[in-house]
């Protein structure tokens, strides 16, 4: 397949956009929002909808320096011990107040690293999600830290039978890994991936990235080779986000060593390059798959889908949130858990539930919502439903001066090649946003 290759506009990418895993972003998110707003979004679940779950386990058993999730180290066994139990209290207190509505399809358990608990623990907990929400037989997926990886835990996924597993690898390159704190032999993901083949998984995924300290385009590519060698069914593939000021683990990191955003901009085209050559199919921006795994079918069939744990092929509307700084996602609200592990175990041990932030989505958000999702996971939409659609096309001209956007009467088309300036086209549709704002991570 011969590939157009990418061109750098610096003008284009010199805002910050985010991520739009949810819209509105949690930027928006405002504190006047608790078990009412909880209450409300999961009494308008219908009795058969799909409803999907993600528990979040905010430890590791070692942390990263360049890390952006909310988690803290697990150095002693008595703290795991009382957030499981208030993560199972949690648990039982939304599924009594969804009141058997919904029905579960799919069971998401994220992190920071849920086998930083123990293989007991979590066994106890998943079967206590299970119970709660009369699972049966769900999609289960789940985050692993390959350094924390054992042979009870290939047990445990086998016991689960065909979970997809996401392992945290990042780079291959032993300085790298230095530069970063993570510290993981290639030998330990090799035998985690062969362990997880043996369990059964029915899918795994890496995350890697770029724009690492000292990461030059050989050693990314030198990371993708190596990985596309195991054949992990998915690869993610993010630019590492350095913001020293809002998350002080990364001070650590040397921010001379970094990559300018051009050198940024060429090292996303490259591991796009070298995937695509691969036999990978590209999923939204950031995320690649084997053609015959679901979430390329779901692309291919224009059923792909976007949410706070990125591109998916769940197609849900309703993801309850649990566990400390979780977010549900409901048609009408996001609603978002208490983010402090230890705050969170208060409010549980109070009232069993722990909504703290959020907002009610008003019939523009969703509206807004479902187009930017549709660019992003489809790469184009039909825009006339937009008051501003006038102005939206002014300050797209740039874009479609340089051929990165087409406009087919109100439709939108991004070209494939103009994947790294999604985010910031995405954005013009965002009333939210103003050009000045510089909370978010580079475009790149
Ligand atoms: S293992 Fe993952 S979640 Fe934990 S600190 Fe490292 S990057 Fe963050």
């Amino acid at each position: 397949m011969s590939l157009r290759p990418w061109t750098y506009h610096p003008d284009l990418l010199a805002v910050p956009v985010p991520r739009y895993t949810s819209f509105p972003t949690a930027a928006e998110f405002g504190d006047g929002m608790g078990t009412a707003g909880l209450d409300a979004a999961l009494g308008d679940v219908t009795a058969d909808e799909p409803v999907s779950l993600y528990a979040h386990v905010p430890y590791c058993r070692e942390i990263c320096w360049y890390c952006g999730c909310n988690t803290g180290a697990a150095n002693r066994a008595g703290r795991l011990d009382a957030y499981v139990q208030r993560l199972g209290q949690e648990i039982e207190a939304v599924a009594a107040r969804l009141g058997g509505r919904g029905r579960v399809q799919r069971i998401a358990w994220g992190g920071g690293s849920p086998n930083a608990l123990s293989v007991d623990a979590f066994r106890r907990l998943s079967a206590r999600m299970h119970s709660a929400f009369g699972a049966i037989s769900p999609v289960t997926s789940i985050e692993l830290d390959p350094r924390a990886f054992d042979a009870g835990w290939a047990e445990l996924l086998a016991e689960l039978g065909g979970a997809r597993v996401s392992l945290g690898v990042q780079t291959f390159a032993p300085h790298i890994q230095a530069a970063i704190g993570r510290v993981q032999p290639q030998a330990m993901v090799e035998e985690t991936v062969a362990a997880l083949r043996t369990a059964r998984a029915e899918s795994i995924n890496f995350d890697l990235m770029y724009g690492l300290p000292h990461q030059s385009e050989a050693d990314l590519a030198d990371s993708i080779e190596r990985s596309i060698a195991l054949r992990p069914e998915r690869i993610a593939v993010f630019g590492y986000a350095h913001v020293p000021d809002l998350l002080p683990r990364q001070r650590v990191i040397d921010a001379t060593a970094l990559p300018c955003v051009e050198a940024r901009f060429r090292q996303a085209e490259l591991a796009h390059d070298l995937l695509i050559a691969a036999g990978y199919v590209a999923i939204g921006f950031d995320h690649f798959a084997l053609p015959e795994d679901a979430i390329a079918v779901a692309a291919r069939e224009g059923r792909l889908r976007r949410n706070f744990q990125g591109f998916t092929e769940d197609p849900a509307d309703v993801l309850l949130g649990l566990g400390a700084s979780a977010i549900g996602v409901f048609p009408g609200a996001l609603l978002q858990n208490e983010k402090n592990a230890g705050r969170y175990q208060m409010r549980v041990a109070a009232g069993g539930t722990a909504v703290a932030r959020g907002l009610v989505r008003s019939a523009d958000d969703r509206l807004r919502g479902a187009l930017i999702e549709r660019l992003l996971c489809n790469g184009g939409a039909d825009l006339a439903p937009l008051p501003e659609l006038a102005s939206i096309r002014e300050r797209l001209a740039p874009h479609a001066e340089r051929g990165l956007i087409a406009w087919e009467g109100d439709r939108l088309a991004i070209m494939p090649e103009a994947a790294p300036y999604a985010r910031s086209i995405a954005a013009t549709l965002d009333p939210y946003r103003q050009p000045s704002a510089r909370r978010f991570s580079s475009a790149v």
